[in-house]
């Protein structure tokens, strides 16, 4: 399974929790974080558990399917 985050600039209070748990996936950008890389699925998920404001959704890449939230 490859898991792809994606965020919803919305809902993002960029409190950088993300950023922390995936330096290479996140990073913050003004106002809201953005997706800048990748990194191992656990690592994509643990970030997107993390996030205050559930605003970084995951989804599979193969099937398309959301896995969180
Ligand atoms: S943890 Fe959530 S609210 Fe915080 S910067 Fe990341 S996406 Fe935004």
């Amino acid at each position: 399974m490859t898991l792809v985050p994606t965020i919803d600039p919305a809902a993002c209070a960029a409190h950088g929790d993300c950023v922390d748990i995936a330096p290479s996936v996140f990073a913050l950008d003004g106002d809201f974080a953005e997706v800048i890389g990748t990194d191992q699925d656990g690592v994509i998920l643990a970030a997107a558990e993390a996030c205050p404001s559930v605003a970084i959704v995951v989804t599979d890449e193969q099937t398309g399917e959301q896995v969180y939230p």
